[in-house]
């Protein structure tokens, strides 16, 4: 028998965080809380304008599952997943936060992480980027000198100061850097940037066109830096339409619908010769230290979500410097500062 609490919560921002399309300083978020026998499992989906996910969306469409699950064990797991699928798949942000509190459940009740329960080693893969969002050369120049001890940054462009913010950056730190337009450029300007930056030490270019900008294809070709994707690649259905016109994927478990849809992504993306990055949106440690179990995978991480608020709800996964800590505990790891979710 399992019960289902879903809850709102607003996380405040260290900095308001600005990409190409708007800014937020208060990060809304709904927390999904599984409970069998005394263990409590974990899920997070935050709000997104631009994928229409709102906490009232959010919250009727996973508290609708909550009677499908009160008959369920958390020990059958393939079982959960196929019904929280069935009935939130086309909603991939709910989804995501029923599938991430399941494996956090499951996980908890076999007693082991959940990258060991799949055979990963928790030493393997990718430090995390920390994310530089828009704002002024010289504001964003500042942000960067806050965290001076991060391995590989990102930066937020789409601006008509491109160029003149990464020279500004490149001035504080010879680190690798890597830039996310949001779907701020055209084809041309994306051509046309991509020498300059590669000289600036920029590795990759995240979604530079618009998702669905048939220059996309002229852009992998020209480019001379590599092309990520991340909102042209949303469900695993995208994976394959990435070929050709991608170097690589981010995926993001809010917009694909949470762990098992992302692994059979990874794997897909291989499958292809993709190279795999996963990301995060502002949210916090629960859906960072779900994230963080995929990393062994990866090729490339952006899990600086928690890092950029002021203050979190839960431990788990701790981020710091690129590096992550996994916790001495079962499933994704998580607990809720304030304790269980009261049903
Ligand atoms: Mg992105």
């Amino acid at each position: 028998m399992i019960d289902l609490v879903v809850r709102h919560f607003a996380l405040p921002l260290r900095h308001p965080f600005t990409i190409s399309r708007g800014t937020v300083d208060v990060q809304d978020t709904v927390i999904v809380q599984l409970h069998q026998d005394g263990l409590f499992g974990y899920g997070e989906a935050t709000t997104n304008p631009y994928y229409g996910a709102t906490v009232e969306s959010l919250t009727r469409r996973i508290a609708a599952v909550a009677p499908r699950l009160h008959a369920a064990s958390a020990d059958d797991l393939d079982g959960l997943l196929d019904t929280a699928a069935a009935l939130l798949g086309a909603d991939t942000f709910a989804h995501c936060a029923v599938d991430l509190a399941i494996h956090d459940l499951w996980g908890k009740r076999r007693g082991g992480p959940l990258h060991r329960l799949w055979g990963l080693d928790p030493a393997a893969g990718p430090l995390s980027n920390y994310t530089i969002g828009i704002d002024t050369p010289e504001r964003m120049a500042a942000k960067l000198a806050e965290v001076p001890d991060w391995p590989v940054y990102k930066i937020k462009l789409g601006t008509d100061r491109d160029l003149e913010i990464v020279r500004e950056l490149r001035r504080h730190t010879a680190k690798p850097f890597r830039v996310d337009a949001n779907c701020g450029w055209t084809p041309r300007q994306a051509i046309e940037l991509s020498g300059p930056l590669a000289e600036l030490g920029v590795e990759f270019i995240e979604q530079p066109l618009a998702a669905d900008d048939p220059g996309m294809a002229e852009v992998y070709r020209r480019s001379a830096l590599p092309v990520f994707a991340d909102e042209s690649c949303g469900v695993e259905a995208d994976v394959d339409r990435c070929a050709g016109r991608f170097h690589g994927i981010n995926i993001k478990l809010v917009k694909c619908g949470g762990l098992a849809a992302a692994r059979r992504m990874i794997a897909r993306a291989r499958e292809l010769g993709l190279a795999v990055m996963c990301g995060c949106m502002t949210e916090s440690s629960v859906g960072i230290s779900a994230l963080a179990q995929l990393v062994p995978l990866l090729d490339h991480v952006d899990m600086d979500g928690a890092a950029l608020l002021a203050a979190d709800i839960a431990h788990g996964v701790v981020v710091e410097a690129g590096r992550r800590r996994y916790p001495d505990h079962a499933g994704t790891g998580v607990e809720l500062l304030g304790g269980p979710l009261a049903a």
